[in-house]
């Protein structure tokens, strides 16, 4: 072996080394005094296996009566020395320093960069975290697997009968930057601000951060959801903005600077001969309406003047009048003249609810009243359905339908097995002034099994629960991933008889902003596409993984720069790993290894037809409960849509009784569900169940979310989440 081969081998074994300590670190958020560790015991081993080694060689020689340094000069020489070759591997990375600096060279990354915005009175500098956005462009766009992908996506013209993106929507469709560049990369960003640790008494507050990230919308809708493709841009200390930077324009002006770049000179990549140049541009910002407003220009209050960043409606109107043309909607012109105004006196911007500039204007494609999305998540789950589930329950106990108790039986019952099992109700939550706790999902599941839970107590003419079942009508349309134009016709109208019947029930006081929110959504999804695809849900499960980072290193003192730093070495080994857009499923329960022969005959005929295999009942399989392929989680006793009639829209179901792993392959194994007709009062389809099995790969579905079956009487219900469309995903 030459010295040349020895060292590739040596330095092949020291990249292995420093992923493997970059894996355990990062996935795990290991402290470094761990890490040196984890280090020091590899280090050890790796000695001890040379020893053995060692050891057995001598022993071999003096068998085989052979001097080892004579007859086997340079591999004798290696074999025999005290010390191991691979020693030496670890002295690059036995310190925090040293392997952070090994993995700067030698993998590809990208570094935070530390600005000082500016500094306090004591001299102390206000730093941000920036993450240079057409450096992460580019490393994810080295990558062979993530570029053929955007590559073969190329926008293709909406024909308008379906929304499934936002390039179907007519903001992309008539933008100044995208209709001149379509297939340039379409950055959705997302702002938010969060307490790093558990925001309790004195300290609430001090370790609040204002965070942006950003998706590529050109990846596959599918990828958009998990973690690695949501990207950081921005971490700033809230005290220092609200010191220093009210308005975000020191903040964002490196990412207006790298903005205004990319859309003009895009980036370059260099791989296999080519050079694939990408241009890029923002598309649009999400965020809670708070952090919107705060951005974009609009007033931060919501319980008196201009509430709406949509149109000019006074929060005294918003309780009277349920039709969008009743109000002003904003365009670029109404918002360049509330400029102009705020420009001639600061009193004006009380009168049109905009009150600074946003810094974002200075990006020539850039239209405040088109770039800030709604968000369902906190307009829907977080506001409008609690806040409807609420009072409906609570005037069901009030009337008397029902009690405390039973509502806690039949929750218990009905949400059995379920991962976001909604909160018990409380006396205290079914007051006049309570509300439903909760996750944003728990009150999304809640509301969605209101139907089974208290659908039976509840008088069929029940004006209260034609709120509800208005409701549901309207969240089938609004929270489906695919919409298609003609849901959109109805939608305006649903919203309108909506909020007239929660007015006739409930009283116009109860109308909130997020209330009216919605009379603009039939428009806002025409302009946007779904509405889901934009939502905050997606990114805040980024927060939760930054909040870890800082309680399992306990560093409050630099912590944006901390948490800056770990995203990015997470990112580094996410990108360093090969298959970065695996589809192949993986389960997320545990395992059962049994023979064919514990599935029922026929099943075991239809795999082999649909398999086109000889099985046997010897032949082993794997058995669980729960499979997870992408960001889809496939459980026993689900539903799945796997066809849609064409004309009526009705969907086919598959209710899942089996997952099977048969010769390296997963299949659902389940029985159709065909819909026979729809009870309105429970907002779900009764089903006739095919005898035959239907066997169906993970990702052969239409439609990615589960839908709840259930059984009434002995017959059975599937409720669906939403109303899915006759098109493929
Ligand atoms: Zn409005």
């Amino acid at each position: 072996m030459t010295q040349t081969q020895l060292d590739q081998m040596v330095h092949g074994f020291q990249k292995h080394v420093a992923q493997c300590i970059l894996k355990l670190r990062e996935k795990h958020i290991l402290p470094v005094t761990v890490q040196q560790d984890v280090v020091a015991e590899m280090q050890l081993i790796t000695s001890e296996i040379h020893d053995a080694y060692r050891a057995m060689f001598v022993t071999f020689c003096e068998e085989q009566h052979i001097a080892p340094d004579d007859q086997l000069s340079g591999m004798g020489h290696y074999l025999n020395s005290s010390n191991s070759v691979f020693a030496n591997a670890f002295t690059n990375l036995d310190s925090d320093y040293k392997l952070n600096k090994f993995i700067a060279t030698n993998f590809a990354n990208v570094k935070v960069q530390e600005i000082v915005m500016a500094h306090y009175p004591s001299g102390k500098p206000a730093k941000f975290s920036y993450v240079p956005v057409s450096s992460v462009l580019e490393l994810t766009l080295s990558n062979v697997d993530i570029r053929d992908h955007i590559l073969s996506r190329n926008t293709v013209l909406s024909s308008g009968d379906c929304f499934s993106s936002y390039s179907d929507g007519s903001v992309f469709n008539e933008h100044a930057f995208f209709t001149e560049n379509p297939n340039a990369l379409r950055l959705h960003f997302y702002l938010d601000e969060f307490e790093v640790c558990n925001p309790i008494g004195s300290k609430r507050g001090k370790h609040k951060v204002l965070a942006v990230y950003y998706i590529i919308g050109n990846l596959d809708s599918k990828y958009c959801s998990e973690m690695k493709f949501i990207n950081l841009c921005l971490l700033v200390r809230y005290q220092h903005l609200q010191q220093f930077d009210p308005h975000y324009a020191i903040v964002l002006k490196p990412l207006i600077e790298e903005l205004e770049k990319l859309a003009t000179d895009g980036i370059n990549i260099d791989a296999d001969g080519n050079v694939y140049n990408f241009r890029a541009a923002l598309a649009t910002f999400s965020g809670d309406n708070l952090s919107a407003h705060s951005l974009a220009g609009y007033q931060r209050h919501f319980n008196c003047g201009r509430i709406c960043r949509f149109c000019m409606a006074n929060y005294d109107e918003i309780h009277v009048s349920f039709r969008e043309d009743a109000y002003v909607v904003r365009n670029k012109e109404v918002h360049d003249y509330h400029l102009q105004a705020l420009e001639v006196s600061e009193a004006n911007g009380a009168l049109y609810g905009v009150l600074h500039r946003c810094p974002l204007i200075d990006l020539p494609y850039f239209d405040v009243t088109t770039a800030f999305v709604p968000d369902i998540m906190h307009d829907m789950l977080e506001g409008v359905i609690p806040n409807v589930t609420q009072k409906i329950v609570q005037k069901a106990v009030q009337d008397k339908l029902v009690t405390v108790d039973i509502l806690n039986d039949r929750l218990h019952e009905v949400s059995r097995g379920l991962n976001d099992r909604p909160n018990p109700f409380t006396p205290r939550m079914l007051k006049q002034s309570g509300s439903i706790v909760g996750s944003a999902a728990q009150k999304w599941q809640l509301y969605l099994m209101l139907a089974r839970i208290l659908g039976t107590y509840i008088d069929k003419n029940d004006a209260s629960w034609e709120v509800y079942l208005l409701l549901r009508d309207i969240t089938d349309v609004v929270f489906a991933p695919v919409v298609s134009s003609s849901s959109l016709v109805h939608l305006e109208g649903l919203v309108f008889q909506f909020l007239t019947q929660f007015v006739a029930v409930f009283g116009s006081t109860s109308v909130t902003p997020k209330f009216h929110y919605m009379i603009h959504y039939a428009r806002l999804i025409r302009m946007y596409g779904p509405l889901r695809q934009l939502w905050c849900m997606r990114f805040e499960a980024k927060h939760q993984y930054f909040k870890s980072v800082i309680s399992s290193l306990g560093n409050y003192i630099t912590v944006a720069g901390t948490m800056a730093h770990r995203h990015q070495m997470r990112q580094c080994l996410e990108f360093s790993c090969y298959d970065i857009l695996s589809c192949e499923p993986f389960c997320v329960s545990t395992t059962k290894s049994l023979h064919m022969s514990c599935l029922p005959a026929e099943l075991r005929s239809a795999i082999a037809v649909r398999l086109q295999a000889d099985v046997d009942v010897t032949d082993p399989v794997t058995l669980t409960q729960r499979l997870r392929r992408l960001h889809v989680t496939y459980s026993v006793d689900s539903c799945f849509v796997v066809a849609v009639v064409e004309q009526e829209e009705i969907p086919v179901y598959v209710h899942i009784k089996y997952i099977v792993l048969f010769r390296d392959t997963w299949i659902l194994c389940g029985r159709l569900c065909f819909c026979a007709r729809f009870h309105r009062h429970i907002h779900a389809y009764r089903v006739n169940i095919d005898n035959d099995w239907a066997i169906v790969y993970p990702g052969e579905e239409v439609d990615y979310n589960a839908h709840d079956y259930f059984i009434v009487d002995e017959c059975s219900f599937i409720t669906s989440k939403y109303h899915v469309p006759a098109r493929t995903l």
